[in-house]
């Protein structure tokens, strides 16, 4: 009798201590996702769209009116790319990052102006000029997991067959990475954060390096978030001043990641336009991740089919883009990101 009271008094004991053990977890879970919540909130409002403006219009019109390899302003002794890579390097420098420099043999495209105004690029002829273009690298370390690396990316020239600024496509996402670069360096990530500044308007592209490269070190790779004409749009999109972004995947698991890019959206009320898309076949730099066996890989483009009226051509200016909007696509993947390092 006596024995059986302890065992039920024993039994309650250990029912309870199971319980309160339960709650005690589950406010901690909740605590930390308040915290993250948090903290995601703090670092989307550091979201500076001045910064970006200034970074814009610097990279494409003063004092850099272009960025490619075959052009070199008067007066001066680097190409307009290399004068563009030490702009992006100085300031990650300033911010605290190591940058890396890794070097790809490229040439300029040829120009066929036979062909529409958008795709006039054509390949080189071999005896055309080789130089060397430059894929910038900065990374946070993660604290848990720095083996596990979440990359966002974009590439920094601007058009090597034709006079155009490439203010769209993508001095604007080169900035957006750099914000969220500026952002992010006070952040301690669970996971490795890998900004990467590479090349896709000279052949070949420098992200078919960086990934490949990735690829034989064995790098596990958990996503790749491209930035490439965030916030370009139709005319149309543009005068009823819309703010759109579209995340294009190629495979399910990045399929996972633009449906997250639309929760956090939402969460977050961003107040993108936020589409997702899936692509026919791997395309732009996120493309080269997902040739060199990295599914998790999309882009983040303003519109898709893309409606920049003046895309590849002399009319892609810095006043034309929508930096505001440009600013909400960076918040957007910003809080993707974070919340990725969390759930990781
Ligand atoms: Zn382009």
């Amino acid at each position: 009798m006596r024995r059986k009271r302890i065992y039920a008094i024993g039994l309650l004991f250990l029912l309870s201590a199971g319980l309160l053990g339960t709650v005690e977890a589950r406010q901690e879970a909740g605590n930390d996702g308040n915290n993250v919540d948090a903290s995601i909130r703090r670092l989307i409002s550091s979201v500076d769209p001045e910064r970006i403006s200034k970074h814009l219009f610097y990279l494409a019109k003063d004092p850099l009116p272009y960025r490619k390899l075959n052009l070199t302003l008067p007066g001066h002794e680097k190409n307009t790319l290399y004068e563009a890579d030490d702009y992006l390097a100085g300031k990650l420098e300033a911010w605290g990052y190591r940058v890396e420099r890794e070097g790809v043999r490229v040439q300029a495209f040829r120009r066929d102006t036979s062909k529409p105004k958008s795709a006039q690029y054509s390949p080189p002829k071999p005896e055309d000029p080789w130089y060397t273009a430059y894929n910038l690298y900065a990374e946070i370390k993660g604290r848990s997991h720095p083996d596990k690396i979440i990359i966002v990316l974009a590439h920094k020239d601007s058009p090597s067959w034709i006079d155009s600024p490439g203010a769209y496509d993508n001095a604007i996402g080169t900035t957006g990475v750099l914000e969220m670069a500026r952002v992010l360096a006070e952040y301690t990530p669970e996971s490795t954060i890998r900004f990467l500044f590479c090349n896709e308007e000279h052949t070949p592209w420098t992200s078919k390096t960086a990934a490949q490269k990735a690829k034989s070190r064995g790098d596990n790779i958990a996503a790749v978030l491209n930035m490439d004409g965030i916030g370009a749009k139709t005319a149309e999109q543009t005068a009823a001043g819309k703010k759109t972004n579209v995340t294009a995947y190629t495979k399910p698991e990045g399929k996972h990641l633009a449906e997250l890019m639309a929760e956090v959206n939402a969460r977050y009320s961003i107040g993108l336009e936020q589409r997702t898309a899936e692509r026919p076949q791997p395309g732009d730099d996120d493309g080269s991740f997902v040739l060199a066996g990295y599914p998790a890989a999309v882009i983040n483009i303003g519109s898709l089919p893309y409606g920049d009226p003046n895309y590849h051509a002399e009319g892609d200016i810095p006043e034309a883009c929508d930096i505001e909007n440009a600013a909400m696509a960076v918040q957007a993947t910003l809080a993707a990101v974070v919340t990725l390092d969390r759930d990781l």
